[in-house]
């Protein structure tokens, strides 16, 4: 099928996360259509809770392409940069500042729904079918037709995106992996008006983060954009960690009591993190991960970018910069295979199809690297023997990898570790106590 302009072109996009929104803007850009469907009711459906660190040659890049970057610059944090990792004692390992505003190794922080509201709002009206579940897609004369849960079709498409996500419907029809278990799970809540409340806990992230680990275990402390700390304890478990303990995932006091049993020789100052997090406020979450260096043979027409195509744990910080790096890498190939068919007046299904072959192959080599270092850094901190303590410079020198001028990896290491071993050696105490 040959198109005359590009608003021939048809684009299904599943799912409204970082990924479908930040690939439909693009395309919007480009002016050419596309309709996502999201199962979620609205954009209000489900509290987004968490804050995302945007890396500039990544998730950044891909919000100046989209052309966003002065709406995400009002609500980005470049303080929300600052850092202290500890361990159970409360001893600092390393303290970093906020900034206060863009740098080239800058990682602003800006929240989930933020990111998500500015996306939304930046495409036409109803190209979002909100409340739409996708249960199956499937190939019809060399088109895609969805259908959803209540047994709509919707199609037909020159191309479909999974971008559905963790357990996404649409890599059945490419892969056969499906996620497994990471070997970590915890619980989640927020503490609201931190600041006003606890002051104390407030002062620990620094209007940033406050990361512990200890054992195999974690607490970890995050500042939102609206003054709340976003609180996770996270540590090696089984699976199903509930239902093993007959505990209901709907009792937050119960989940919060019995994760506390884990951390009872953990410095009551960062316990008292777990204890302040609102009343019912805990959920429950096991992570899971897709196998580093996953592929797929090319099926044309067909293609998965963000979670859908590489979930990991969150434990590197990429996710989202992966997802919109690959949304941005796709929205120009798609955009270029439109072109490609209108300007030559050939069927632009071949034309894609060759297309999507090149974008997947480099989306799997690109995945591959960051899924390692989200593996390493998850097994240094969780599986590692005396971590952090062990661990650290390993810890430090792979979260910086990406970060760091060419030819600069070993000067930055040599400082890094001399710092890291002068501190061990001298200066690493619990924190004294303020009253
Ligand atoms: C606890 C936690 C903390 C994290 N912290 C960070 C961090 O600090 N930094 C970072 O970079 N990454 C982080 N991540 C990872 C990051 O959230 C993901 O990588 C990112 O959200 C991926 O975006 P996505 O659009 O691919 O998928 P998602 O955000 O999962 O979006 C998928 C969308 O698809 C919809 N959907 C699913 N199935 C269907 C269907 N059948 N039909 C229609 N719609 C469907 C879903 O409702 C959802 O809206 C974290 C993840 C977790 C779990």
């Amino acid at each position: 099928m040959q198109l005359s302009n590009k608003q021939d072109a048809k684009v299904a996009i599943i799912g409204a996360g970082p990924a479908g929104t930040t690939l439909a803007r693009l395309l919007h850009r480009a002016d050419i259509p596309s309709t996502i469907f999201e199962a979620e009711k609205s954009l209000e459906a489900r509290t987004q809770g968490g804050t995302l660190d945007l890396h500039y040659n990544t998730g950044i890049k891909a919000v100046k392409e989209a052309g966003l970057h002065d709406e995400y610059l009002k609500h980005a944090r470049y303080d929300g940069e600052a850092f202290t990792f500890a361990d159970k004692q409360y001893r600092i390992y390393i303290r970093r500042p906020g900034s206060t505003g863009e740098s080239k190794h800058g990682r602003p922080e800006i929240d989930r729904s933020r990111l998500r509201e500015i996306l939304v709002a930046s495409m036409p009206q109803n190209s979002i079918k909100w409340g739409v579940k996708i249960k199956e897609v499937v190939g019809r004369d060399g088109e895609w037709w969805l259908s959803d849960d209540d047994g709509k079709d919707h199609g037909p498409y020159h191309l479909v995106v999974g971008a559905d996500g963790a357990f996404s419907r649409v890599r059945k029809l490419l892969s056969d992996e499906f996620p497994s278990y990471a070997g970590v799970g915890g619980v989640w809540g927020l503490i609201h008006d931190a600041e006003k409340r606890f002051p104390k806990l407030h002062a620990m992230a620094n209007r940033g983060s406050f990361f512990s680990f200890s054992d195999g275990k974690s607490i970890m402390a995050q500042q939102l954009g609206d003054g709340c700390l976003n609180v996770s304890a996270i540590w090696a478990r089984p699976e199903n960690w509930t239902k093993t303990n007959g505990l209901d995932e709907q009792n937050g006091e119960a989940l919060r009591s019995a994760a506390l049993k884990g951390y009872t020789d953990w410095d009551e100052r960062i316990t008292s993190l777990l204890d302040a997090i609102d009343s019912g406020g805990l959920v429950n979450r096991d992570l899971y991960h897709l196998p580093v260096g996953i592929r797929w043979k090319h099926v044309p027409g067909l293609t998965l970018i963000g979670d859908a195509a590489h979930l990991m744990t969150p434990f590197a910080g990429e996710g989202v910069n992966l997802a919109m790096t690959d949304a941005l890498d796709l929205s120009r190939v798609i955009s270029k295979a439109v072109e490609g068919s209108i300007n030559t007046s050939r069927d632009l299904r071949p034309i894609l199809s060759f297309a999507l072959k090149g974008f997947e192959d480099d989306m799997f080599r690109r995945a591959a690297e960051v899924q390692q270092k989200t593996l390493d850094m998850m097994n240094f901190m969780f599986f590692t023997p005396g971590a952090p303590y062990t661990t650290i410079e390993r810890y430090a020198m792979t979260a910086l990898s990406d970060e760091l001028p060419n030819g600069t990896a070993w000067a930055v290491g040599l400082m890094m570790h001399t710092f890291l071993f002068v501190k061990k050696k001298w200066f690493l105490k619990p924190e004294p106590k303020v009253e």
